[in-house]
């Protein structure tokens, strides 16, 4: 795959990456497999940060489908990401990694409140800052937080880690000849609607010139292979 090196990276782990073999939930040694992927890309002298989604505990369009004001489901998504935000610190740091754990909802008994100043230093510093609480605003995705950190830190790019090795023009465990894209377009993976992220996330990458690296994380060092540039993805880009 042929692309600029990168220096400062922000990855993006959905809450299902979080679950393992489990249908809900924080799988610990899942967690503590995710947290080694990270440690080895740091220990390969990246700069840091990471975004958390929440899925695997609580979705805020799943908690209005069953009744709950949009808003107040939201919010609660939102609290399930500092939960995983948690738990991915706790690992780093038992590895022996410095974090810091910002969340754009101020929880000052818990964790730092997102400044974006501070963040960045904190990075400088060699500290992995994990954000949680999304963007603190309901109706967006981690998805689009990404995207909106990637952009506020300065990211060279964005990490998104899932559960396939990339975009395929069709769906792989669905149909066995879909053919994986090595690169292709901001504007051709929002024309053709392909599900990397959503359509918010991929315009606010695309104006800030920031490429988007899907690969899959339930591989065992597959990041580190991925940044240093012989591993399997995607890459979406201008
Ligand atoms: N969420 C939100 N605002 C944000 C980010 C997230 O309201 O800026 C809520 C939303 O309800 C979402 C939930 O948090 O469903 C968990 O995030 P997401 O679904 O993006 O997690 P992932 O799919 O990455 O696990």
């Amino acid at each position: 795959m042929s692309r600029p090196a990168f220096k400062r990276i922000l990855l993006k782990l959905s809450g299902e990456v979080l679950m393992g073999q489990g249908q809900f939930g924080i799988e610990p040694e899942t967690v503590n497999r995710v947290a080694g992927e990270i440690a080895a890309a740091k220990d390969a002298g990246f700069e840091l940060c990471v975004v958390v989604g929440g899925g695997n505990i609580f979705r805020g369009l799943a908690g209005a489908a069953k009744g709950f004001d949009r808003a107040s489901a939201d919010y609660m998504g939102m609290l399930a990401t500092v939960m995983n935000a948690l738990a991915v610190q706790n690992a780093l740091e038992k590895l022996g990694y410095d974090t810091r754990v910002q969340s754009a909802i101020p929880m000052a008994s818990v964790c730092e409140p997102y400044i974006r100043r501070k963040a960045v230093r904190h990075m400088e510093k060699g500290r992995i800052v994990i954000f949680a609480a999304g963007t603190g605003s309901p109706f967006f995705t981690t998805d689009t937080t990404a995207a909106l950190r990637a952009a506020e830190m300065n990211c060279d790019a964005l990490f998104k880690g899932t559960s396939v090795d990339g975009i395929y023009n069709a769906d792989p465990k669905q149909v066995p000849d879909a053919a994986r894209y090595e690169e292709i377009s901001f504007d051709r993976v929002l024309n053709d609607n392909l599900k990397v992220m959503d359509a918010s996330a991929i315009a606010l990458c695309r104006e800030n010139n920031i490429p988007i690296v899907v690969f899959n994380i339930r591989e065992t060092g597959n990041l580190a292979k991925v940044l240093a540039g012989d591993g399997v993805a995607t890459i979406v880009q201008n």
